[in-house]
């Protein structure tokens, strides 16, 4: 359905879950506490249902996110379900990559073709200081054995830190030379950790989509005039002359594209939202388990969240991006 901007919404993230084997410092506060009690995350037969009444309203497009989606107990079977209903286009998962290789097959016959891999750096020590403790080599596997698969899409998303990993971007856009896979440079959205004054950088870590393409023009040539590797999301996409895969910019933070934004929100503990930087949510999980709750009012209530979307994102936020689904 379109909202009030003449866009056309169509596609529902879904959080399955707000914990995380990994605590990236610029995504996740470092304070386990604020997890939230399993009994609060929306059950694998609540979400399907969330999902079936967004499709009354034209949704065709899912990704599964988290958290980490592969550390809930289910989210296999649920996708599985969820690819069984019909009208379903497009299933997707967005993951760290350190549960992937063991589960490819199954996210392949489960019906997801689109995988997310999150990959900040190559450098192991770095690897474990931003994710605070998690392993590198886990992850290059399952991202090696994903591109190799030939069943998925394969994109890496690389949040840039100025002083983190602004001297690696040749080297992770060089991951696209013989791999079929597209890396995907991504503004650091200064929220949450940065907000809060918790040392994530000294200076504002946000490094451009604009310098992160000088940079590489420096380091190889590129062909601009390229369509990139397919889907409706927001990077635009150049190519390493010769190479295999793509290299893909995405600018939330200086270059918004909420003009072309088709998706809302579903969080763990479900709430929709229609738009990442909003604190309005439409909160459904108590009325749910309630007994006034119909699936007619359901898709209402969607279709509300769709009209409610505001037509630009704003950064006076302090949140974690872990809590909502990124
Ligand atoms: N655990 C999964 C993963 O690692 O991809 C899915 C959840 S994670 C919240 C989804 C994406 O959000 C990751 O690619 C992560 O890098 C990105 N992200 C988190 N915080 C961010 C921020 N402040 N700015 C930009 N991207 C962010």
């Amino acid at each position: 359905m379109q909202d009030s901007f003449g866009r056309r919404v169509h596609a529902l993230r879904i959080s399955v879950t707000d914990r995380c084997n990994m605590r990236c410092s610029y995504c996740v506060s470092g304070d386990l506490l604020k997890l939230k009690p399993a009994g609060h995350l929306l059950s694998l037969d609540e979400i399907e249902t969330v999902v079936r009444a967004s499709m009354r309203l034209g949704f065709d497009s899912f990704r599964f996110t988290g958290g980490e989606p592969l550390v809930r107990e289910g989210v296999l079977e649920l996708i599985g379900r969820v690819a069984a209903l019909e009208g379903v286009q497009r299933l997707s998962l967005s993951t760290n990559g350190s549960l992937l290789h063991k589960h490819l097959p199954a996210l392949a016959a489960a019906g997801v073709r689109s995988l997310n891999i999150s990959l900040d750096t190559l450098d192991p020590g770095r690897f474990r200081a931003i994710t605070r403790g998690g392993e590198l080599a886990p992850v290059l596997d399952g991202i090696e054995a994903a591109a190799a698969d030939g069943r998925f899409r394969v994109k890496l998303n690389v949040v840039m830190l100025r002083g983190f990993n602004d001297d690696e971007i040749a080297d992770l856009a060089a991951l696209t030379l013989t791999r079929a896979l597209s890396v995907r440079f991504i503004e650091y959205m200064p929220f949450g950790a940065w907000q809060r004054g918790e040392g994530i950088a000294d200076v504002n870590p946000v490094i451009s989509v604009d310098e992160a393409r000088t940079r590489l023009r420096s380091n190889f040539p590129l062909d601009q005039d390229v369509g990139g590797p397919g889907g409706d999301g927001p990077a635009t996409y150049v190519k390493i002359c010769g190479a295999r895969g793509f290299v893909g910019f995405i600018s939330p933070v200086l270059a918004p594209f909420c003009e072309r934004c088709n998706r809302l929100r579903l969080t763990a503990d479900g709430e929709i939202k229609s738009c990442l930087l909003t604190d309005d949510r439409s909160r459904l999980r108590d009325w749910m388990r309630s007994p006034v709750f119909s699936f007619s009012e359901l898709v209402s209530r969607i279709r509300e969240a769709v009209v409610a979307k505001p037509e630009k994102h704003n950064y006076s936020r302090n949140f974690d991006m872990s809590t909502v689904g990124g």
